[in-house]
């Protein structure tokens, strides 16, 4: 289907960083704590109290950059945000403007072939946070979340679609884990994406008015605000109508964009300097120590997993979207001896039982060690796949390793040729019709056979054998 306009998308996300303190002073950054118990008269903004830069959150912030292949500036400038809202206490937020600490970088989606470039990414302090009861008739305010540093990594409107307004923000979030700088977790607000998009006639240059929809806090609702708001503005601009520069909300229940306000511009704001802070200097030292500390990342090892393991690169973007899972499978790879099962093993079977269980890779009984025996059982032909399954049930269930498991409940698989026919003959035996249907030109009734000799084996028949000697067997009546 082609459309008269395409999608202009930027997105501007705030990732929460993991520092032991907060962004200008030194109360704890952390969560769960009674309401305003981590606060102090910096992060309260009460008069006369000074704010002074976190160095590790400004070494985190350098390393996102140098992970995104961002320019680095050696001097930087904090700016004041100016506004009034309760849940900021010093009517201004500190962050950078005109002289941010990153520019210039990009990150790659679509099997690397495509470049999502990056603005800018630059420091900032959170504000606290707002709980409103309806049963009370109240609002609360809690100043925990105050200064919280954050990192605020802004895209050039490069995204031509709401999935790839998705894909993108999955690699950056798989990028901040693998940095370990920023947890990730969506839906508890470390990490929240505000979109922006506006159509443009399919083909032109031009960009038309774009709206933002603040907060999203999943992809999946990335996705649907992006296509709601897509389909919105088509409708007017198809009725020659224009959209308006707002700022939107996304209604997750309703399924809606609701307007929030027109666009406040910068001049709102009334940035300037932060009086009561220094221009950033950003050291070399700091700079080699933050590359230094850069792992390899989801990228690169995807392209690894490829060229050293042989799997499609489908597999190696789905092994490599968090860490845990890229060292799980690289182990199970190497050890398994076959990296193509250990892939499917992964994907498949682990990546369902953490998912249904709800559980994350350290806290899974059957280690990659154990996972790759398994694998070399079936390559070896103690067991089938099917039973290798069951195993591996038993194995997530007890902990067990995977030899005990098939040694004590016997479930060596039956390759042995006599014993084979033996079973085979018996099951001929008792489906008379069949046998006469299949050689009479009923080819199809092989598999209803395999089945039921796997059905006599308790599932233990070798499943090649069992085929083979079946048509063998069924060829040898033929004369009968
Ligand atoms: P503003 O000053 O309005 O915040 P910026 O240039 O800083 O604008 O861009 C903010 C975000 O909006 C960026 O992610 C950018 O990619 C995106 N953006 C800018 N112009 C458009 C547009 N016409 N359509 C969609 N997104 C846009
Ligand atoms: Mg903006
Ligand atoms: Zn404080």
């Amino acid at each position: 289907m082609t459309s008269e306009y395409e999608p202009v998308i930027g997105l501007e996300i705030h990732a929460q960083l993991l520092t032991r303190s907060k962004m200008f002073c030194a109360c704890p950054a952390s969560y769960g704590a009674a309401p305003n118990t981590l606060v102090c008269p910096v992060c309260l903004g009460l008069p006369g109290a000074l704010p002074v830069a976190n160095e590790t959150a400004v070494e985190f912030a350098v390393t996102m950059g140098l992970a995104t292949d961002c320019t680095i500036a050696r001097r930087s400038v904090f700016a004041r945000k100016n506004y009034f809202y309760p849940d900021c206490p010093k009517n201004y937020q500190i962050t950078q403007y005109d002289a941010p600490l990153c520019t210039g970088g990009h990150i790659r989606i679509d099997g690397n072939d495509k470049k999502i470039r990056i603005k800018r990414i630059h420091l900032e302090e959170d504000a606290g946070k707002l709980v409103h009861s309806d049963e009370e008739n109240s609002s609360y305010v809690d100043m925990n979340r105050v200064g919280i540093p954050l990192i605020e990594i802004v895209t050039e409107p490069d995204l031509r679609s709401p999935a790839e307004a998705s894909l993108f923000m999955q690699k950056l979030r798989a990028i901040l884990r693998y940095l370990e700088i920023c947890d990730g977790n969506m839906e508890e607000g470390s990490l929240r994406c505000d979109v922006n998009v506006s159509l443009r006639k399919t083909g032109t240059g031009k960009h038309g008015v774009n709206t933002e929809i603040k907060n999203l806090n999943s992809f999946k609702a990335i996705e649907q605000a992006l296509d709601y708001e897509v389909e919105r503005q088509k409708a007017l601009l198809g009725q020659g109508l224009a959209v308006s520069h707002a700022t939107l909300l996304w209604d997750d229940a309703a399924g809606e964009c609701r307007v929030m306000r027109s666009k406040e511009e910068a001049h709102d704001y009334r940035y300037f300097p932060e009086p009561d802070l220094r221009v950033l200097e950003v050291s070399d030292t700091l700079i080699e120590r933050a590359r230094a500390s850069l792992p390899e990342l989801p990228a690169a090892k995807e392209k690894r997993f490829v060229g050293d393991f042989g799997i499609p690169a489908y597999d190696a973007q789905l092994l490599t979207a968090t860490k845990e899972i890229s060292d799980y499978y690289e182990i199970v790879a190497r050890e398994s001896g076959n990296p193509k099962a250990a892939s499917n093993w992964v994907m498949g079977e682990v990546l369902r039982e953490l998912n249904e269980r709800k559980i994350e890779i350290p806290m899974f009984e059957i280690t990659p060690e154990r996972l790759a025996r398994l694998i070399r059982e079936v390559e070896k032909g103690t067991i089938n796949i099917p039973t290798a399954k069951s195993v591996f049930k038993e194995m997530a269930k007890t902990g067990h390793d995977p030899e005990v498991i098939i040694a004590g409940k016997g479930l060596e698989q039956i390759g042995d040729e006599a014993e084979l026919d033996e079973i085979i003959g018996k099951v001929l035996d008792n489906h008379p019709s069949e046998v006469a249907m299949y050689l009479a030109g009923k080819v199809t009734l092989l598999k209803f056979l395999v089945g039921q000799v796997m059905k006599a084996s308790k599932g233990k028949a070798h499943p090649q054998k069992t085929t083979d000697r079946l048509k063998t067997l069924l060829e040898e009546r033929r004369d009968d």
